[in-house]
């Protein structure tokens, strides 16, 4: 027997054998290139660990931290134009799509 490892979009399930193509293909959905999504998931994951950590150890360190990573997720966020309801947006047309 051999274990096949798969790859899931987190926005239409579509399948994948690596996770490079369906890294790609999330990123093509947010009109960005795959660096830059990766740069955007990364600040993503920074905020929420921030976030996180704020609710754990409230003091000012923590509060500073959650601070600077919002604003680091959001300038990106702004310059690629990636306003909350454009995310919605996007998201709902691309399961939609997908879902046909
Ligand atoms: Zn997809």
């Amino acid at each position: 027997m051999k274990e096949v490892t798969m790859y899931k979009c987190s926005y239409c399930n579509k399948l994948f054998s690596s996770s490079h193509e369906c890294l790609a293909h999330e990123a093509l959905m947010f009109n960005l290139s795959l660096e830059e999504y990766e740069k955007w998931l990364k600040l993503q994951e920074k905020a929420k660990q921030a976030s996180f950590n704020v609710t754990v150890v409230h003091n000012e360190d923590n509060i500073r931290i959650v601070d600077e990573t919002y604003r680091n997720m959001l300038a990106f966020e702004e310059k690629h134009n990636l306003t909350d309801s454009k995310i919605a947006n996007i998201k709902q047309k691309h399961f939609y799509e997908a879902s046909r």
